[in-house]
């Protein structure tokens, strides 16, 4: 992509801003700055719809100190001031860590395991490490457009998350966070033949500690606008096994879902156990268009375009 949107100008230089900063920074721009390019290609597609063209708000040039350096304002920043937790599923930690993530957490529903291994591919690329890596594909995204982003755990890397967390604790981090969005990060473990993706939405729960009436709506939209971004970026279709094509499901059996009470999603990208869904799976180039799939469906929700 290029971004080259109709009535693209930008925006008239100061007096003192000569022509050749401004090509070296568009070049630092779009050459460096995939999320800023991610947010441009969006602005595009909203076309107008807060009454501003792309071209209105790309502004994010201007000079100081030094003639030749120039910062990104705030308008390169579309994301500044949210907060997104990404919630990649499953961890590496939790194949040795068979006891602790056995034990049941209290999901309002009732009860449920802690935490599962998660699937994989055939091949023996594990689920859990395609989450992580499509989680801080994802994380890098949001942050070049300005958000706060915390993950749930990173593989232990760089927290003491050996395995886990649990469902119920993965809930209760986006709620302490007080995440405007929250997105859960997984691949599914299906028949061979059955492929695509498909995004989960809460249903409405209100029993113990579960109450996901104050975010089933809300979530809905988060949802709809993550399916059409992925759609998007990876040309992926939506699953051919569960949602009749819609690409949406809904349930009520996820603590991850249950116990939050900020919007939620998960997102299973595709079926690990199907060839053709696998060879995307376990494509960097692939996991790198997911991500910004997943980036565009969730600045749409922030930005209520
Ligand atoms: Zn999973």
């Amino acid at each position: 992509m290029s971004y080259a949107g109709p009535g693209f100008e930008p925006s008239q230089p100061p007096r003192s801003f000569v022509r050749r900063p401004l090509a070296v920074a568009l070049a630092v721009l779009v050459l460096g700055g995939g999320g800023w390019f991610v947010w441009g290609a969006v602005a595009d597609d909203g076309g107008g719809k807060e009454g501003s063209s792309a071209a209105d708000d790309y502004s994010p040039l201007s000079p100081i100190g030094t003639p030749g350096i120039v910062v990104p304002s705030e308008a390169a920043a579309p994301l500044a001031g949210k907060v997104v937790v990404i919630d990649p599923g499953h961890n590496p930690g939790n194949f040795t860590h068979t006891a602790e993530i056995n034990r049941k957490v209290n999901i309002g529903t009732g009860s449920k395991e802690c935490d599962t291994t998660g699937t994989a591919t055939n091949s023996g690329f594990t689920e859990a490490e395609f989450t992580l890596d499509v989680a801080r594909r994802l994380r890098t995204v949001l942050e070049q457009l300005g958000a706060t982003v915390k993950l749930t755990q990173d593989g232990g890397k760089t927290d003491d998350r050996a395995f886990g967390p649990c469902v119920d604790e993965r809930a209760r981090i986006g709620n302490a966070a007080r995440a405007d969005a929250v997105v859960s990060i997984h691949a599914d473990g299906s028949s061979a033949g059955n492929r695509g993706f498909h995004v989960i939405l809460p249903g409405v729960v209100d029993e113990g500690a579960a109450d996901t009436r104050p975010i089933v709506a809300s979530s809905k939209v988060l949802g709809e606008d993550v399916k059409a971004g992925f759609a998007r970026e990876t040309g992926s279709a939506p699953s051919n096994y569960i949602g009749g094509g819609t690409g949406l499901d809904t349930r009520t059996d996820l603590g991850g879902l249950n116990l939050s009470t900020v919007p939620k999603v998960f997102i299973e990208c595709g079926n690990m156990r199907d060839s053709k869904d696998a060879a995307l799976l376990t494509s960097g180039v692939w996991r790198e268009k997911a991500a910004e799939g997943i980036s565009e469906g969730i600045v749409s929700f922030l930005r209520g375009s």
